[in-house]
């Protein structure tokens, strides 16, 4: 019997992913939905639809109006509570594996790519993280580097970004084949992880900063850039979302997070929680 009385969450970042590709190409998540296991519903990104303003309202959840990361050349410290700042606060640990703008965004620069891309109990929000540099890098590292980090630390909460989607997407379109593969292939990594992190009793979301346009970019406001999945693994009881049920603001991550540790929301994240 999977216990979630400790509240640990992994939060999966598939960095570019879109919801008809998600829903299309993700037989794991989707089997997960269809026997019950697992819920999904739709969240409209943050505009701009970009990545590092998607990723401070994520963490923040405020939007990018608000906590002023406008664009992917805005690269400072995040000056807000976030999930990490209010895990931390919790005595809770924290780990990420992630594109280094993260570890830029929550805990701060200058980022070194030799001395900053691993890091072990350090003070800022993110306790422990390895962090890589060059979009082509493969997913398949960044899910091992997750499973040994839960093997290893035992996060609390630990934010897993591969970034496989968004590189292929803007090579090749958010609607080619090289795209969907990428999408494929993170599903079928998950396969491989999600059973045992259930077992180790962590809630596992997944979900997307953007999606990706069919000639190749994202930062507007079509649908296939806006709208993302969000899949939530071993609900709380009432969770009930359908593809009847409205698309959830992207605000709605960090304090949805954060309920799901068995923490309050930061009071700056004013959207409600999706539970
Ligand atoms: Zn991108």
């Amino acid at each position: 019997m999977t216990s979630h009385e400790a509240g640990k969450v992994i939060l999966v970042v598939i960095d570019g992913l879109g919801l008809t590709t998600a829903v299309r190409e993700m037989g794991f998540l989707e089997g997960l939905v269809a026997a019950g296991a697992a819920r999904r519903r739709t969240v409209t990104s943050v505009l701009p639809s970009l990545s590092r303003p998607a990723y401070e309202s994520i963490m923040t959840g405020l939007a990018p109006a608000d906590h002023g990361i406008t664009s992917n050349y805005v690269i400072r410290r995040s000056e807000f509570r976030s999930i990490f700042t209010e895990a931390r606060a919790a005595g809770r640990v924290t780990a990420a594996v992630a594109f280094s703008w993260f570890a830029e965004l929550a805990n701060g620069l200058p980022f070194d790519p030799v001395d900053d891309r691993e890091l072990d109990d350090g003070p800022g929000p993110i306790q422990h993280g390895r962090f890589y540099l060059m979009t082509p890098f493969p997913d398949p590292e960044v899910y091992w580097m997750a499973e040994r980090m839960v093997r290893r630390c035992a996060p609390d909460l630990l934010l897993v970004h591969p970034m496989a989607c968004d590189y292929v997407g803007h090579e090749s379109g958010g609607e080619s084949v090289p795209y969907r593969r990428a999408a494929a292939l993170s599903d079928d990594l998950l396969a491989q992880r999600v059973p045992g992190w259930r077992e180790a009793g962590y809630r596992v979301i997944v979900t997307a900063d953007h999606g990706m346009c069919a000639d190749g970019f994202h930062g507007g406001t079509e649908p296939a850039v806006r709208e993302v999945p969000f899949y939530l693994i071993d609900p709380p009881e009432g969770v009930d979302w359908s593809d009847d049920t409205p698309p959830a603001d992207q605000r709605a991550v960090a304090p949805t997070v954060l309920r799901l540790m068995g923490l309050d929301p930061a009071p700056s994240m004013t959207a409600p929680s999706l539970i």
